[in-house]
């Protein structure tokens, strides 16, 4: 059975809701959700970032001290807690977030005997009084309960894809689950867009990656590519996105691309 296509006016919200996905670990979607997120906030979007990952990187990464987690996106899943309890003021102007703890570990075994265990994000996000624009969803590295229910919450993912040899080992297993969503949970979820990470420009594999990977993928691919860039990486320990720890950094101007490609592709987005 198709479930019922939802509409933005079934929601609480008006937000636009992206989840951020890729099943492999390590492939930069906390690092794409935060500086995504950043910049879509500076150009002036109210964005909501929504840490779905047990090890919460992007609480971390946005200045979330573990103690300000007391209310968290386990509590929302658990059905503890209404979403708008959990939403903090990151450390970015604009940009809020649900953070995360590692309870968020146990709720694939805690949820297991409920039928609607898929759904708990959904319903939470439908019945919160949220005034974003966007709301970010980042999953962990795993085709888990917890990115079912982000996939099931959302209008649409955004797959990070790392230049690497293996760039597209993996893909299928992601379109297909992506497929499941869509026939048993939100007929309505579409790729928003792949982004390649981590183009080491230096390195003839990487141009060789992206080649392949806009030949057999298309237009769903961003043209905004994100390089290596050691700035992205070492921001997070400075607990803050790499768009303010070094704004015109190479990784920081391509976030802002990105930005702008997400906004401009918003509407025109390519059915799985
Ligand atoms: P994921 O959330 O998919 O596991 P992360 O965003 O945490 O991936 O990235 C994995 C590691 O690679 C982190 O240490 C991060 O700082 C680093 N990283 C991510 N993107 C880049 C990049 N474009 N350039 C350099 N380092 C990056
Ligand atoms: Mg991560």
């Amino acid at each position: 059975m198709t479930p019922d296509p939802r509409t933005p006016s079934d929601r609480s919200t008006g937000a636009r809701i992206m989840a951020v996905v890729n099943q492999k670990g390590g492939v930069g979607k906390t690092t794409t959700a935060i500086n995504l997120g950043t910049a879509l906030a500076q150009r002036g979007c109210h964005v909501l970032l929504i840490d779905l990952d047990p090890q919460g990187n992007a609480s971390t990464g946005l200045g979330v001290d573990p103690h300000a987690r007391q209310t968290s996106s386990y509590d929302v899943v658990a059905g503890d807690a209404p979403l708008i309890d959990a939403v903090r003021p990151s450390s970015v102007e604009r940009l809020d977030i649900v953070p995360a703890t590692v309870d968020l570990s146990g709720a694939d075994v805690e949820l297991v005997s409920d039928p609607d265990r898929a759904r708990r994000l959904q319903q939470a996000l439908d019945t919160a009084p949220l005034s974003h624009d966007i709301v970010l969803i980042d999953c962990p590295p795993s085709l888990n309960l917890l990115t079912l229910n982000a996939m099931a919450a959302a209008d649409s993912v955004i797959v990070p894809l790392q230049c690497e040899f293996f760039a597209l080992e993996g893909l299928s297993q992601l379109l297909s689950t992506i497929r499941r969503v869509q026939s048993r949970l939100n007929p309505d979820l579409r790729i928003h867009g792949i982004v390649l990470t981590m183009f080491d420009r230096r390195n003839r594999l990487s141009a060789q990656v992206e080649e392949d990977v806009r030949s057999t993928l298309g237009e769903v691919v961003y043209q905004t590519v994100i390089p290596r860039n050691v700035r992205l990486s070492e921001a997070p320990s400075h607990a803050m996105p790499a768009l303010l720890y070094d704004r015109d950094c190479a990784g920081s101007r391509a976030y802002r691309s990105l930005a702008s490609e997400v906004l401009s592709r918003d509407g025109t987005t390519l059915a799985a």
